[in-house]
């Protein structure tokens, strides 16, 4: 029984592997429409002492674009359980196996996409790596121990569980439909080896993959920390010691601030391998959220970066932009050729956070000199934007924008009354602590 066909069609949403989901992007072969559709496999489930599955089968799907109503089809594997997420719907499948001769006629003579570009190629794609075991950003207010490693033992501690909160709210949600969250939030009470009591903010950016791992999450804040000016003083670093702070404060500021300004003459440097330019863009752009970002820079850098993405990846750049698959820090970027300063900064209406000086985005041993400094939004704006004639972003605040928060004192349940919080909350939050 366990290898029939028509029972294991039966039973195959129970064999779904949500791991394995995989979004690619295409255009409407009439219209040229964007539209993506996904894709989905089995794996083997235990059953009564054995297992069941893997069980994929081949097939079509044909859709319909919700542009110009021309019919197509695609290829996939799974026809019966893959869907149009955007730009076509599902008229109906085709499985290959059991095809009628009208289905394999209409198979032979449709017009099928072309086009497609694995999502995986998605420049737009986050992730909140933090290197733990660098020197710390946070520090104990009470005895300036580095408080990074310490945050990242409590987030090990408890990462089982944490996921499993995570978990059981990705399967609410996607029952539920609706809007994803912005992030997942957790709160880790630490008690330093001074015997002061600290509390840790760490997110990641959410996503329906759940094979994160506790690397993945970024400090955002450690309440009863140093203040960061006093952690990071004003003084000369190694490069690598420049980026991998500005590695830690973007997810920060991507997720306390409202706009996040990158003015910076050179990205990597001209003696830079295709790959290695790739890698500098894409540490950043990973780290962002694209839409919230300002990047001011010398024209030839993105021409470069577009060059070098076409050498590594063997991708044209302007087939991502079509598939909307290019980040739009690149596409938005502004150009100016005429300056040399080095400002990293994050703004937002109670204040901003400035990290500026001599060095470029680019790694390596050589000495820059780099200050962080608090200061109002007027006064960034007059003393950083005007001088290189860049306008400050005007901030989306219309659209609702929320994360769920794990809380270490709720045993990471997802369905606590404060496990929802809403972006115009993150600040107290995450800054002081104050719980909805
Ligand atoms: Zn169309
Ligand atoms: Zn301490």
């Amino acid at each position: 029984m366990l290898k029939d066909k028509k029972f294991l069609r039966s039973i195959k949403s129970n064999l779904l592997d949500f791991d394995s989901v995989k979004h690619t992007n295409s255009t409407c072969p009439s219209c040229s429409g964007l539209l993506t559709y996904s894709q989905v496999w089995t794996h083997a489930v235990p059953l009564a002492a054995t297992h069941v599955g893997p069980f994929d089968e081949f097939g079509w799907s044909i859709g319909e674009c919700k542009v110009c109503n021309t019919e197509f089809l695609v290829d996939v594997v799974n026809p019966d359980f893959s869907d149009f997420i955007s730009g076509a719907r599902k008229v109906r499948f085709i499985l290959e196996d059991g095809a009628s001769e009208a289905d394999l006629r209409f198979v032979s003579c449709s017009l099928r996409l072309e086009d497609s570009l694995d999502k995986n190629l998605d420049m737009n794609k986050r992730s909140y790596v933090y290197n733990y075991e660098g020197r710390s950003l946070y520090e104990c207010g009470n005895c300036s121990a580095g408080l990074d490693q310490q945050v990242y033992g409590a987030l090990l501690g408890v990462f089982e569980r944490l996921r499993d909160g995570s978990y059981s709210y990705l399967n609410w949600s996607m029952k539920s439909g609706g809007l994803d969250p912005e992030y997942i939030i957790s709160r880790l009470p630490i008690v330093c080896g001074c015997g002061a009591s600290l509390v840790a903010y760490v997110g990641k950016p959410y996503s329906q993959d759940h094979n994160f791992a506790a690397s993945d999450f970024s400090i955002l804040n450690v309440v009863g920390s140093k203040k960061l000016h006093d952690a990071m003083k004003p003084g000369i670093y190694s490069k690598d010691q420049v980026m991998e702070w500005l590695y830690k404060l973007l997810p920060r500021w991507t997720v306390l601030f409202d706009t996040i300004y990158l003015m910076v003459p050179f990205v990597g440097h001209l003696y830079m391998k295709p790959e290695q330019v790739v890698s500098v863009w894409e540490a950043l752009i990973s780290r962002v959220d694209t839409k919230k970002v300002r990047l001011v820079t010398k024209k030839d850098q993105i021409n470069i970066f577009k060059r070098a993405y076409r050498e590594h990846y063997k991708v044209d750049y302007s087939q991502l932009e079509k598939l909307k698959l290019s980040p739009e820090l690149v596409n938005g970027a502004v150009v100016n050729s005429k300056f040399h300063a080095k400002v990293y900064a994050a703004s937002s209406l109670f204040g901003c956070e400035v990290y500026s000086g001599s060095a470029n985005l680019l790694t390596g041993p050589s000495k820059e000199v780099m200050h962080f400094s608090e200061i109002s939004q007027s006064d960034f704006e007059s003393s950083f934007l005007k001088p290189l004639g860049v306008s400050a972003v005007v901030p989306d605040h219309a659209q609702v924008k929320y994360s769920f928060l794990l809380d270490f004192e709720n045993d990471f349940s997802a369905f606590d009354r404060r496990s929802t919080i809403y972006s115009e909350g993150y600040y107290s939050l995450i800054m002081h602590d104050a719980l909805p």
